[in-house]
Parts: C-alpha cells; sequence; structure tokens
C-alpha cells in the first residue's frame, strides 16, 4: 500500500463506521431492545404515513391488537425475569408469524399492536388465529421453567375517514370484549356508521 491508498482507506473505513454507528442509533430509536418489535412512537407514526397514503377497501389497513392474558400472574408465580423471558419469546413468535412489511410494535408493558398491509381482511384475521392458536400450544420459559399462556386480540381494518386514534380505539375495545368475553379469543372492531358525506358509504 502506498501512503496515498492507506489514506483512502483510513477515510472509507471511518465512513463505514458511522454509517454502522447510525444504522445502531436508528435501531435503538425503533425496536424494543427486550421483544426485539418496533417501539410504540415508531409504529404510530409508520400508522400516520399509511393512513396518509390513503388505503382502500382493495388494499385495507388492517391492525391487531393483543394482550397478553393474566400476565401479572405469570410474573407473581415465576418472578420478573421469567415475566421478561415470556416478553422476548412472544416477540419473537410474532416476528415469526408475520411477514417482512407487517409492521409489529410493543405497544404497552404486555401490549402488543401489528399493522399489516396489502393483503386482505380474511387473511388478516388467519393471521390473528395463527397467532392465538400459536401463543396457547407454545412453551414459554422452556429452558427454566416451562410457562404456558393466552393472548386475547382484537381485529379491526380502517374505514374511510377514520384516523389513526379512531382506528386503534375501536380496535382496542375488541380487546376488551375479547377479554371480557372469557379471554384467549379474537373480537372484531365493530365500525363507526359511515357518514353520509363518506364517498364509500
Ligand atoms: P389481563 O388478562 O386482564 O390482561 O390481566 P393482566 O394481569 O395481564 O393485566 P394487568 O394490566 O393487570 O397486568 C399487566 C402486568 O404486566 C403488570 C406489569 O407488572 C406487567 N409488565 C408490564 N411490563 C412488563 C415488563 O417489561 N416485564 C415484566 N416482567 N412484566 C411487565
Ligand atoms: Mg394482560
Ligand atoms: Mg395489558
Amino acid at each position: 500500500f502506498t501512503a496515498n491508498d492507506q489514506e483512502v482507506l483510513m477515510i472509507l473505513a471511518n465512513q463505514v463506521g458511522i454509517a454502522l454507528h447510525n444504522a445502531d442509533l436508528y435501531e435503538r430509536a425503533t425496536v424494543d431492545s427486550l421483544t426485539r418489535v418496533y417501539l410504540r412512537r415508531h409504529f404510530f407514526q409508520r400508522l400516520q404515513e399509511l393512513i396518509r397514503k390513503k388505503p382502500t377497501s382493495k388494499d385495507p389497513l388492517i391492525l391487531i391488537m393483543l394482550d397478553i392474558d393474566h400476565f401479572k400472574q405469570i410474573n407473581d408465580t415465576y418472578g420478573h425475569p421469567a415475566g421478561d423471558q415470556v416478553l422476548r419469546e412472544l416477540g419473537q413468535l410474532l416476528i415469526q408469524n408475520l411477514r417482512d412489511e407487517d409492521i409489529p410494535a410493543r405497544y404497552g408493558g404486555e401490549e402488543f399492536a401489528i399493522l399489516l398491509r396489502g393483503t386482505t381482511y380474511t387473511v388478516g384475521q388467519q393471521v390473528a388465529e395463527r397467532i392465538r392458536s400459536s401463543a396457547e400450544r407454545f412453551l414459554f420459559n422452556a429452558k427454566k421453567t416451562p410457562i404456558q399462556l393466552t393472548v386475547s386480540i382484537g381485529i379491526g381494518q380502517r374505514s374511510p375517514e377514520e384516523n389513526a386514534e379512531e382506528l386503534l380505539s375501536k380496535v382496542d375495545q375488541a380487546l376488551y370484549r375479547a377479554k371480557r368475553g372469557g379471554r384467549n379469543r379474537i373480537e372484531q372492531a365493530i365500525s363507526s356508521p359511515p357518514t353520509s358525506d363518506s364517498p364509500e358509504a
């Protein structure tokens, strides 16, 4: 290597270092370190972006919300580190059941939200059922004390003119119906009645 070659290599190495550092910062700002799914803030930004792109009835925006049943009991019985391990493995289970273009996020402590795009509501329901049944069958924390759990799920499709908060709220209400209805089940969001000036009404 000439001195000149060395200088060029040094500059390149610096640039690669900066790029890696930026990628690392981006990941820390968008991905939950425990569950490896997106953070709530990033999820909300993506949801708003997708709504701006005007989803149609042919290319709908589907939201799934999921909450672990009786998770407090899992922490109380097996300890907080085991609870953390459950969350970690549930994050993996979600990722395994989704496509790369889906957007799974940790929405709260033991609550997850998933956005599906480029698919039908029927497929969305199948995805929700696959998640529900694989969670029910999976042995969490298997290397220490195996833990079984169930999840409750709400699912809904964005109606025309619905904003992010309205979509989240109706799916959250469905999730709470799933809880009240006995848990380990999926409930569908009830769409708000279309307004008279809505073109797709
Ligand atoms: P439900 O079936 O009604 O959802 O009951 P639940 O016990 O799952 O719900 P609740 O909201 O009463 O309890 C949620 C628990 O989740 C309480 C909180 O300590 C626990 N939790 C939240 N975040 C974490 C975390 O990061 N790690 C662990 N181990 N526990 C967490
Ligand atoms: Mg819960
Ligand atoms: Mg909860």
